[in-house]
């Protein structure tokens, strides 16, 4: 007979069923939250509460944001004649980081990747089109990551943003094939902004 108690039984599962985390990592977190002290297990909750209940997404750049539109769409210093269009969230923190891009931005939330199943339909594409139509986006700087999807998503971009007479860009060669933008370091990601490249 089972002799855990149910709410522990229950948190190490809702555990497990999260990314990366198995069976004995999942043990690990529950019965160091049983040990830790309340208020720091509160203030984990509110945490898990308040990211849903306060993230909305920007319905412009389709970013994740606590206002919609979302801070950098608000802002009227930044360029509105260029959209960088990127895979996920974090990809737009590393270039913020750099300092280098003034335009706006464009969040896919993946990339298309027929192995895992996914197409242009399941991407924020249609949104990207949508933004496109008022003629005020002069240039569309394609910014995937620099693998196999991120390629195969830049290509159909083209294909379908080439034909509106929108300026197209990439970013320069040099990020480490492969990787994942997100990882990019400042130096080799402000040098990709300053290079890149007509397609
Ligand atoms: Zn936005």
């Amino acid at each position: 007979m089972d002799t855990t108690p149910r709410s522990v039984t229950r948190l190490i599962e809702e555990f497990h069923r999260l990314p990366g985390i198995g069976p004995k990592t999942a043990q690990r977190l529950t019965f160091y939250l049983l040990r830790t002290s309340k208020t720091q297990v509160e203030s984990l909750s509110d945490a898990i509460r308040d990211l849903r209940e306060q993230i909305t997404t920007c319905a412009l750049c389709q970013n994740i944001a606590e206002s919609n539109p979302c801070n950098v769409c608000r802002d009227e210093t930044r360029d509105r004649s260029m959209i960088c269009v990127i895979e996920e969230p974090l990809d737009l923190v590393a270039i913020e980081r750099t300092r280098e891009y003034k335009g706006l931005y464009h969040v896919l939330h993946g990339a298309i990747s027929p192995v895992e199943g996914i197409g242009p339909e399941d991407l924020r594409i249609k949104e990207l089109l949508d933004r496109l139509r008022d003629g005020r986006v002069t240039e569309v700087l394609l910014a995937t990551n620099p693998n196999l999807e991120g390629e195969a998503t830049a290509m159909y971009l083209e294909r379908l943003i080439k034909p509106l007479g929108i300026r197209m860009t990439r970013l320069a060669r040099g990020l480490p094939v492969g990787g994942d933008l997100e990882y990019a370091d400042e130096v080799t990601l402000t040098r990709a902004l300053e290079g890149r490249r007509e397609v």
